[in-house]
């Protein structure tokens, strides 16, 4: 038969190998505890959505809805199905659907896929994860403040500090009216220099004009430069919103700067927005985007109920961890299993599952191989120290103990009771993590 070709992985969608999952284990592990640390229960919802779903929660004219989605049509029922390329639509089409708000507010927070069709490159996949964070039913700048210090602390419990974490920018969209008179304005601005303006922003001037205040091309940056700034069409409801927000973060010592050209890429956001922004990884380098969204729930045809939320691109977290701060991660096994003659592998399984029972990470060799081949496995397997057990051992009731990784104290192999085994094992790393610590 002739040699099968291979086939590759979709272009932009990446594989999350052995030697890199332990990182991103640890990231979620931390990241969810600040979570719940803050009062924020999980949710999951589905990677499929109706294409109605981000059209309408999204906003037409945004990069996504124009030309990222993953959109096709169910061949087994017609239905337009898009794979969900943010997830704050999709949790308050969940929150609508099961009445999640009828016995007051709710802090809900996920983790998942998000896929949009971009030019990959550093930073910027097609399939890519976030952490978000959605309160919904919270009117207030408290809600919007707290945020802010959560996720500051959770760049401290990451281990970034210092100018090692990304820098706060801030800046207030104030409410429909104040952006309708700013939009006015822009729209006057823009159009008395429309021989600047590229085709993106033509189009955008009548649709969405702030959305050209976003545009990258460096032509029209002195456009965007001089356009008038919504910061000096907000009430004074918005101010004092602003305000709290910026009272709160100073209180808690946590650097900002006002940004106010910040406007974030989606339709739905009003009064405070921000990002967080690292220098360190180039051109993608907004780790954190979110804001308020009070009209939202309301569009997607819930009861009003204001909201605020905000989403980490957790491929550039670590990222940004692996330039920076990447943590020592703790040993992923404590102990490999060797093991020589048939009647010996019983045994070993049973010391073997003791030391799981005891809470252990415990690999058992597989298959027939001799001693010095076993060993190198052991060795190779990173595990803290080696279990041994021959006809010998066997026929004695003990296993042979021996360390594998001298930085945590040189202690001879010893032979040990089966019985005492997983004991023997457990003080044995405990006295290393003593030492580490
Ligand atoms: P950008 O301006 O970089 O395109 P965005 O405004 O489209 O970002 P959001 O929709 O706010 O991004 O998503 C929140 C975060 O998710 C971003 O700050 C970023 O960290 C991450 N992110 C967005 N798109 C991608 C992508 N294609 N690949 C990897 N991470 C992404
Ligand atoms: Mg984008």
């Amino acid at each position: 038969m002739a040699a099968q070709q291979k086939i590759a992985g979709v272009k932009g969608m990446n594989d999350l190998l052995p030697d890199q999952s332990g990182l991103w284990e640890w990231v979620e592990a931390r990241v969810s505890e600040v979570f719940r640390q803050y009062g924020y229960r999980a949710i999951r919802t589905p990677i499929l959505e109706p294409t109605a779903l981000f059209v309408r929660g999204i906003g037409e004219v945004t990069d996504i809805v124009e030309k990222e989605m993953y959109t096709f049509t169910d061949a087994l029922n017609g239905e337009q199905l898009t794979l969900r390329p943010e997830n704050t639509a999709a949790v308050v089409r969940s929150v609508i659907e099961h009445n999640l708000l009828y016995d007051g507010p709710k802090r809900l927070w996920y983790v998942g896929p998000m896929f949009r069709h971009e030019r990959p490159q550093r930073g910027r996949y097609r399939q890519f994860h976030q952490f978000g964070i959605e309160a919904l039913g919270m009117p207030g700048p408290d809600i919007d403040g707290e945020q802010l210090v959560m996720i500051h602390r959770l760049w401290q419990s990451l281990g970034l500090d210092g100018d090692q974490a990304p820098r706060l920018e801030l800046n207030s969209l104030g409410e429909l009216v104040e952006r309708q008179a700013h939009r006015k304005a822009l729209i006057e601005h823009f159009q008395s220099h429309a021989s600047i303006l590229d085709a993106d922003a033509q189009r955008r001037l009548l649709t969405n004009p702030l959305r050209i205040l976003d545009s990258k091309n460096p032509a029209m940056q002195p456009v965007i430069q001089s356009a008038p700034l919504l910061t000096d069409f907000l009430g004074d409801a918005s101010r004092v919103h602003l305000a709290a927000v910026v009272e709160t973060l100073e209180r808690r010592g946590i650097a900002y700067s006002m940004n106010p050209r910040l406007v974030r890429g989606l339709d739905y956001y009003n009064l405070t927005v921000f990002e967080w922004v690292t220098d360190r990884l180039g051109a993608q380098g907004t780790i954190c985007g979110g804001g308020r969204y009070d009209s939202l729930i309301e569009q997607m045809g819930g009861t009003p109920a204001p909201a605020c939320g905000f989403a980490i691109g957790v491929e550039r977290l670590i990222a940004l961890l692996q330039e920076v701060a990447a943590p020592a991660l703790p040993p992923a096994l404590d102990v490999y299993v060797v093991h020589w003659g048939e009647a010996s592998e019983r045994a070993a399984m049973q010391v073997a599952e003791q030391c799981r029972s005891a809470g252990l990470r415990v690999q058992m060799h597989c298959g027939e191989a001799s001693l010095k081949s076993q060993m190198k496995k052991a060795d190779q397997s990173g595990a803290q120290c080696a279990v041994l057990m021959g006809e010998d051992e066997r026929t004695q009731g003990v296993v042979t103990v021996k360390p594998l990784r001298a930085e945590g104290g040189l202690i001879q192999q010893d032979r040990v009771s089966i019985a005492d085994a997983a004991a023997v094992i457990c003080g044995l790393l405990k006295r290393r993590e003593n030492k580490d610590s």
